[in-house]
């Protein structure tokens, strides 16, 4: 008789939770199960990353039938149907929630439906549609995620955020987005395109705290062009209903009128009330599981990855956590993860891509030049778009690698990932250069950058 009902039982059926079960199973034959309480895939494949780039492709047709008439076409009126377009996401997401089922089933995974909750360092209780069931494993994975986190203010009931923002039945004529983060970039661009009166309300003097001063500039312009107002240094003291929507009394007393609020002001990790702490797991004070190099709770037997650790809140660093778990706890294989050179993007319009240092971090350890592009997409030619693209690349001047990439233009997201792939292999400014460029694009920018802009004498010396 085993010792233990699994090899290992997670907790969150999301990205991370389902890597870490499945290739603990499928590579290393562990008896594993899932427990997960709303829709197998989590919050990436079934409220974020995926039906919200969905919706970015979506919002994107407007722009590209108003270019359209640049190159020769006479498009007409085109008609929007948001129900048509919910619609189809979300058969989409049903028919992605089917393969994950899948997926799982072949790899042998148990799927246990309920809410799990730690009874003590090797016992899980899940409380499901058929009652509460108690199983136990030699290890437990803590894969529960994150969920919105919005500020105590009168009215915040009335606010949505961006797991009702995804589904809405209809869309609003106008909407006030609370935050200047990713989510509420990306969900301003998409309202936006749509058509909806669209307000960002940010604390802060600009948008997306933590990224290259020129990304933030260029996507603030951009996206006033575009006709979103951005509230600067503005915060939201109270909301009231409406006979139309909801009032909002800002900063100074002005009142902002909108028919939909939705906050984007940062997710917390899900990890209270489910007997974590009762269990003797130990949390930082914002609820993030504390965990070792390789995942370990502070009980040994307990290990955590994802958003609920708060490391990095990107669906690949979880699957890649994932897999480092899988590796340590059943291939005899203790696994880090490394954390440096994450590319990201921001599925905002335009789109923003990011790698490395930003210039303001690179300043402080290193002395750089640093190179910049702008110009306006050939695409946005004909069309007359007035939208630009901007690149910045950051080179150390002593060893000459490249310790950043950041760009805001179209296309961003897809350049990042290969300049990731770059910058991981050590590239230098040299081995850009000595790279031939393909013409006609806006990529061969990153290899025909010559001339620094900054430090500007020394180059011109
Ligand atoms: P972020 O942490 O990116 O941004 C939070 C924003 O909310 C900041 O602008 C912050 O302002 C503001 N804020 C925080 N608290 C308050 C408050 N009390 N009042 C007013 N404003 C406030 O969080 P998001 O919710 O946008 O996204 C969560 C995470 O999900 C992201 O960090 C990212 O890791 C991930 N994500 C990734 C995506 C991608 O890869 N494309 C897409 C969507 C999400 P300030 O700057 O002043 O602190």
């Amino acid at each position: 008789m085993p010792q233990y009902d699994y090899d290992l039982i997670t907790i969150g059926g999301g990205s991370g939770g389902v890597r870490a079960s499945r290739f603990a199973a499928a590579q290393y034959g562990a008896k594993t199960a899932v427990v997960e309480n709303l829709r197998i895939g989590g919050t990436c494949v079934m409220r974020g990353c995926v039906p919200k780039k969905l919706l970015v492709y979506g919002a994107h047709f407007a722009e590209d039938f108003e270019d359209a008439r640049g190159y020769g076409w006479e498009p007409g009126e085109p008609a929007f149907d948001w129900q048509r377009l919910i619609a189809n996401k979300n058969r989409e997401l049903d028919r992605l929630e089917g393969v994950y089922h899948r997926l799982l089933r072949d790899a042998g995974v148990d799927e246990l439906t309920g809410t799990g909750r730690v009874v003590d360092a090797h016992t899980v209780e899940v409380a499901g549609p058929d009652g509460v069931k108690t199983r136990t494993a030699k290890y437990i994975l803590i894969a529960t995620g994150g969920w919105p986190s919005l500020p105590d203010i009168p009215g915040i009931e009335h606010a949505i955020t961006s797991n009702e923002a995804l589904d809405l039945d209809r869309l609003p004529n106008s909407i006030a987005i609370v935050g200047g983060g990713y989510i509420a970039v990306e969900f301003a661009g998409i309202f936006n395109a749509f058509g909806a009166e669209t307000h960002v309300v940010i604390r802060a003097e600009n948008i997306l705290r933590g990224f290259d001063q020129a990304v933030r500039d260029t996507l603030h312009e951009e996206m006033v062009k575009k006709g979103v107002v951005i509230h600067q240094e503005t915060r939201v003291q109270s909301i009231e209903k409406t006979a139309a929507g909801y009032s909002l009394r800002l900063d100074d007393d002005e009142i902002l009128e909108v028919e939909t609020v939705m906050y984007a002001t940062g997710r917390a990790p899900n990890s209270r009330g489910i007997g974590l702490e009762e269990a003797g797991v130990r949390l930082a004070a914002n609820g993030a599981v504390v965990v070792d190099d390789y995942f370990r709770t502070s009980v040994d037997s307990i290990y955590a990855l994802g958003d609920v650790i708060d490391r990095v809140q990107l669906t690949p660093v979880a699957l890649a956590e994932g897999m480092a778990v899988a590796h340590t706890l059943f291939g005899g294989r203790p696994t880090k993860v490394d954390y440096a050179g994450i590319p990201t993007a921001v599925f905002s319009t335009p789109p923003v891509g990011t790698v490395g240092l930003t210039e303001e971090a690179a300043r402080r350890d290193y002395d750089i030049d640093v190179y910049q592009s702008h110009f306006r997409p050939m695409k946005y030619t004909l069309s007359g778009r007035d939208e630009h693209t901007v690149m910045k690349m950051i080179v150390d001047r002593k060893t000459g690698r490249v310790l950043g990439c950041h760009m805001v233009g179209l296309d961003a997201a897809e350049m990042t990932q290969a300049l990731g792939i770059a910058m991981k292999a050590g590239a230098t400014k040299a081995h850009f250069d000595a790279t031939i460029g393909i013409h006609p694009t806006a990529a061969e920018e990153w290899v025909t950058m010559r001339t620094p802009v900054r430090p500007k004498a020394e180059a011109a010396e």
